[in-house]
């Protein structure tokens, strides 16, 4: 395999982007090596300029669920773009769009959009404060809520990547505000709220992805809302991964818990920039223009973006692939634990439907601390080697794997014994 082209274009960019990417994880920093640079994708595939096609299990970290270029999406991105990019004024699929949200999520009955994760998760925790008069914010070490200032402390995903406990650059006041919890460790929790009553909101990955994929345990989720509301602080799930990948209601459906904040991204993008945070009317009601609350965005409600999201919502919600997904996960999982069986390696893997991955350790992982355990030098080897095999992973042990609706049989057992290579691959360092 070769990586002539990738190379080059990586000596090039470095000139005038930072690091030759635009977010770190691209980077390939924690597994050695240079990044891909990606020449097209199409189905369940992804290819690199050298021409190397790979089997995409990153699906640009979420939102490609449906594979690349899905024929529906396509045509109806392709058909807008006739009528114009960006109103600034609304549109009817902006209706449509949040209708789609809506109904999906109960616990939703107003939705604004706006163009990212990181925007949908600064707005939530806004309006929690806006709406309970409140300062401070809970939230859990090793989850990533986007990169705003007062939740770049103990975050995963990049940082947890890079070993960075914060980021440079946040003002201790930024973060003065955020109290750390342990994920699926209620008297963490609890512990914060015996000392302080300003707590507006605890904020948590319904499903932890940012740390590797963790799933919380027993009640933990409704054992939190229940917590929080008797505090008088708000329940915020971020389900800017997890929102339609758990299923069409996000990981609130799947563990019977709702939320009284949601954040929303990736998915309901299509691979077009898109966030979303929404919640019952009381609490929505506070957002401009109907309330005190300020947010705002020359781009939000993009008209490309709206009808990308709502050709993937739709062709997702007639698929309604989330039984195959499981399939497929239960398929992957099993081959990964036996190839590590067979050749002595240790594994944990964590799954939550089409959303999963290996931790290099004998150890259970439900938190932060736990997913460190894992062999980082392990996941380097084990990463370059699935390359090498044709499958694409996030280049990362602290990202989570994806599985889209366009994975065929073939992609399947090619995967299995690109795994069986990896996990040998490991046996031998
Ligand atoms: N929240 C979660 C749970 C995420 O996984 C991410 C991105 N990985 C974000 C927020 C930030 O989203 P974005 O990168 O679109 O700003």
């Amino acid at each position: 395999m070769k990586f002539k082209k990738s190379q080059k274009l990586y000596n090039k960019g470095l000139v005038n982007l930072v690091g030759a990417v635009n977010s770190p994880v691209r980077a390939f920093a924690s597994v050695g090596g240079n990044p891909l640079f990606i020449e097209k994708a199409k189905g369940s595939k992804i290819i690199d300029v050298d021409g190397n096609s790979y089997i995409d299990y990153v699906l640009s970290y979420g939102p490609m669920i449906l594979g690349h270029r899905h024929k529906k999406v396509q045509k109806a991105v392709t058909k807008a773009l006739k009528n114009g990019y960006s109103f600034g004024a609304s549109t009817e699929n902006e209706i449509k769009l949040a209708k789609i949200v809506c109904d999906a999520f109960p616990g939703m009955d107003k939705v604004r959009f706006v163009n990212s994760g990181t925007e949908a998760v600064l707005s939530g925790i806004r309006l929690a404060r806006a709406y309970t008069g409140k300062d401070k914010i809970i939230k859990f070490s090793g989850c990533y809520h986007g990169h705003q200032d007062s939740l770049l402390v103990a975050a995963g995903s990049g940082l947890a990547t890079l070993s960075l406990p914060g980021s440079k650059g946040v003002p201790e006041g930024a973060v003065k505000n955020t109290l750390i919890a342990n994920y699926n460790d209620l008297e963490s929790v609890k512990a914060h709220f015996e000392k302080h009553d300003d707590i507006a909101g605890v904020i948590i990955e319904p499903v932890g992805g940012n740390m590797g994929v963790v799933i919380p345990q027993n009640n933990f989720l409704k054992d939190l809302k229940e917590l929080a509301n008797k505090n008088g602080a708000l329940l915020i799930a971020d389900e800017v991964m997890t929102g339609f990948r758990s299923t069409f209601g996000g990981a609130q459906e799947v563990l019977g818990v709702e939320a009284d904040i949601t954040c929303l991204g990736k998915v309901i993008g299509g691979g077009f920039p898109v966030g979303a945070y929404g919640a019952r009317n009381e609490i929505m009601e506070n957002v401009a223009p109907l309330g005190g609350m300020y947010q705002a965005g020359t781009l939000s409600g993009n008209p490309i973006a709206m009808v990308g999201g709502i050709a993937t919502l739709s062709t997702l919600k007639k698929q309604n692939p989330y039984k195959q997904f499981d399939a497929v996960g239960v398929e992957i999982e099993e081959a990964i634990l036996s190839s590590a069986q067979k050749y002595g390696v240790d594994v944990t893997v964590n799954r939550f439907g089409s959303m999963m991955n290996p931790f290099f350790t004998n150890k259970k992982v439900t938190n932060f601390e736990e997913a460190q355990t894992s062999d980082t030098k392990k996941f380097a080897v084990f990463f370059w080697e699935m390359i090498k095999n044709g499958i694409f992973l996030p280049p990362s042990q602290f990202e989570a794997w994806f599985l889209s609706s366009a994975l065929t049989e073939k992609n399947i057992s090619k995967t299995k014994k690109a795994l069986d290579n990896a996990l040998k691959a490991v046996s031998e360092m």
